[in-house]
């Protein structure tokens, strides 16, 4: 082991250290902190990046930092919000020579898709009130990435990897499932948070397609994804009525009796690239 791994390794308990210090989770800040590093280990060792950038959004207290110097050789940039968070990481910055850098900075706002350099990933345990939104942000952005391990909600995490037929199947699986392969690798109980959610957690691996699963243009899909999932259990003859109806999903090759959980994903393509043709 290096000497930098081995540095961090002989850190002092972290939950010693964050009980002396100012850093009590904020709600308001999404703050469930992982204090086991066994856990955190098990996280980080599901990144495909071991050289290259990992960028890590609101590391907090760092437990899973930590596991990032340790697991990998890569340079962590971790993106945090919480001043607090940023003073107490000096310690963890300092062992981990040159390693680790930390912005001050809204993920929300900043174009992760450019930091470091390549090869890129992003690993996270993330704040669940703004994770959908991060996520779909950084979709937009896929290819910049090889891998993502995010942390969310499990309802959130099984609507991500939904099949077709599934009461989880929707907006977010069709767009996420298109860009990515998804996969849900494991569960985190609430009691292993400081403090513990009222929810189980589930991390996710995001591999991105070189070239999206069917071909398409996002806007158009999102339309369409958005103006069938509006009405769920309505047919999709009466849910795109505005856009020809039956006609136009016959014209389509599909079936108008058809309910949206029931499409696959080339279907949706299919219809947003037959309603391109019609606007161009
Ligand atoms: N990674 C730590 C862990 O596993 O113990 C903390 C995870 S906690 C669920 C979410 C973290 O995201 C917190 O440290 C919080 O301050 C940070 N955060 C919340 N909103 C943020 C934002 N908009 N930009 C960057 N970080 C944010």
């Amino acid at each position: 082991m290096s000497q930098i791994k081995s540095q961090i390794t002989g850190l002092p308990p972290l939950s010693l250290l964050v009980a002396d210090s100012q850093l009590y989770a904020k709600k308001s800040l999404g703050q469930n902190f992982l204090f086991d590093l066994n856990l955190t280990g098990k996280i980080a060792a599901q990144t495909l990046v071991q050289h290259g950038t990992i960028i890590e959004v609101g590391p907090g207290p760092g437990g899973l930092t930590r596991s990032l110097l340790t697991h990998t050789d890569a340079d962590i940039i971790a993106v945090e919000k919480d001043r607090r968070a940023i003073s107490f990481l000096d310690h963890l910055v300092a062992a981990a020579g040159g390693r680790l850098t930390l912005e001050e900075a809204d993920a929300l706002k900043a174009p992760l898709w450019s930091y470091g350099t390549a090869p890129r990933a992003i690993v996270a345990n993330l704040p669940y009130n703004i994770a959908t939104t991060l996520l779909l942000n950084w979709l937009d952005h896929a290819t910049d990435f090889t891998s993502f391990v995010l942390m969310f909600q499990k309802e959130v995490a099984l609507r991500i990897c939904a099949t077709p037929s599934t009461a989880a199947y929707g907006r977010l699986s069709i767009i996420s499932q298109w860009l990515t392969q998804t996969e849900l690798l494991f569960d985190i109980p609430p009691e292993a948070f400081v403090p513990a959610p009222k929810i189980t957690s589930s991390v996710v691996r995001f591999v991105p397609r070189p070239e999206p699963l069917f071909p398409c243009d996002k806007a158009t899909l999102e339309l369409v994804t958005a103006k069938a999932f509006s009405q769920r259990r309505k047919m999709l003859r009466a849910s795109f009525k505005s856009l020809g109806g039956e006609t136009m999903l016959k014209e389509v090759g599909i079936d108008p009796t058809m309910r949206p959980q029931d499409l696959e994903i080339e279907g949706f393509c299919a219809l947003a690239r037959h309603l391109e043709g019609q606007i161009s």
